[in-house]
């Protein structure tokens, strides 16, 4: 069945400044109560149009916990539409996490994705607050906090040019932290020479060494950066219709009502041309359109290339961040499938070899993942 996803942007402020940070000036500029209404009622629409009751919303920013009393005032909207079926994810840089406001988002069923890049060195190395000072402190102190309430959080760790050599460390660190669900992503807006590439396969080495031996003393974890790519492998490429669809099934809804088709293009300064409505006036299908056939675009440098069906050249949006452009691959996309590839599939081969029983499940059984969650959290 269809499901809608939706992204509210409740404001552009933020109490850090990432150096590598997308979204551009950090202002106080927040989501009105009007234009959450607004939102709601746009939604309710899209889900008829869509004919279903399947919602997935995501809070975002800027920071979202600035607006934390917007949060729960749109659960409580929702909680009170009985025929949508609706879940919750938030992403957020934990720095203003306390125990009770853990405890209201777990009690409200919101999903939190908290951003951790690694050991306090690589974290305070581009995680810093609005003064620059470090902020791994207080994530280390929300960390324990989430993990109290929930054991099956989700890290997102990003990785920058100069903080790709201590990869495998800040996994593993991580992973010590308890944290048992680990996104790792590159920042695909930053300089990525070649030189970088060559430490960068220095470290998926060392970091496939690391999930060898964790498969083979039987942990239960995910780790996307290997667990996405052997899915690719052992099941099918994801299929076109799994995808994002950019802007159709999916939208970002930015603080002062616009849509766009992803949360890269939701930026302080707006980027007109990638804007595909406003939730008072609905889509504008001619733009809505024109992007998803800019994104569906052949892609001539991929041309006979072995690794298209498995490769992440058709998200627009990383695209956008490297390219500038949606209908063209990103060469960072590129260089980092080529090589992580080869070492994934090198470290699913010894596992098969092995004949290992958690990789065996992790990987050959539909069940797993429900599984493992369970276990996780027990
Ligand atoms: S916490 Fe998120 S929104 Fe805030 S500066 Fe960092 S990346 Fe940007
Ligand atoms: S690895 Fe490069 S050439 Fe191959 S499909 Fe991906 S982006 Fe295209």
């Amino acid at each position: 069945m269809h499901s809608l996803s939706a992204t509210f942007h409740l404001t552009h402020h933020c109490n850090l400044r990432c150096t590598y940070c997308y979204t551009g000036e950090k202002l106080p500029v927040a989501m009105t109560y009007k234009t959450i209404d607004d939102s709601i009622a746009f939604i309710e629409n899209e889900l008829k149009t869509l004919e279903t009751n399947r919602l997935h919303i995501t809070f975002f920013g800027g920071e979202p916990l600035i607006e934390k009393e917007k949060i729960f005032y749109i659960i409580g909207e929702f909680s009170k539409k009985e025929n949508i079926d609706v879940s919750y994810r938030m992403s957020t840089n934990g720095t203003l996490l306390s125990e009770d406001l853990i405890k209201q988002l777990y009690d409200n069923n919101v999903f939190v994705s908290l951003s951790v890049d690694g050991h306090p060195d690589i974290h305070d190395t581009h995680r810093v607050d609005a003064g620059g000072k470090p902020t791994s402190h207080k994530v280390a102190k929300a960390a324990d906090m989430m993990l109290c309430h929930n054991p099956a959080t989700n890290v997102t760790c990003v990785l920058s040019p100069d903080t790709a050599y201590q990869l495998c460390e800040s996994v593993d660190y991580i992973f010590n932290l308890g944290f048992r669900y680990i996104t790792t992503t590159l920042d695909y807006s930053a300089d990525w020479q070649l030189e970088h590439f060559a430490i960068l396969k220095k470290s998926y080495q060392k970091l496939s060494k690391w999930y060898v031996d964790k498969m083979l003393k039987n942990e239960r974890f995910y780790l996307s950066f290997f667990d996405e790519r052997i899915r690719s492998r052992t099941y099918k490429p994801i299929a076109a219709s799994e995808r994002c669809q950019i802007g159709t099934k999916q939208f970002s809804i930015a603080p002062n009502g616009e849509l766009y088709p992803c949360i890269q293009f939701v930026k302080t300064k707006a980027i007109p041309e990638f804007m595909i409505g406003h939730v008072r006036e609905g889509f504008d299908a001619a733009c809505q359109n024109h992007l998803y056939q800019q994104s569906e675009k052949e892609k001539p440098e991929c041309n006979g290339c072995k690794l298209e069906a498995r490769c992440s050249k058709w998200c627009s949006c990383i695209n956008f961040m490297s390219t500038g452009r949606i209908d063209k691959a990103s060469p960072i996309v590129c260089y980092n499938e080529k090589i992580l590839i080869e070492i994934v599939d090198k470290a699913a081969d010894k596992l098969w070899k092995k004949r290992n029983n958690t990789f065996i499940h992790k990987h050959y059984n539909e069940d797993y993942a429900v599984i493992s969650h369970f276990e996780i959290t027990l």
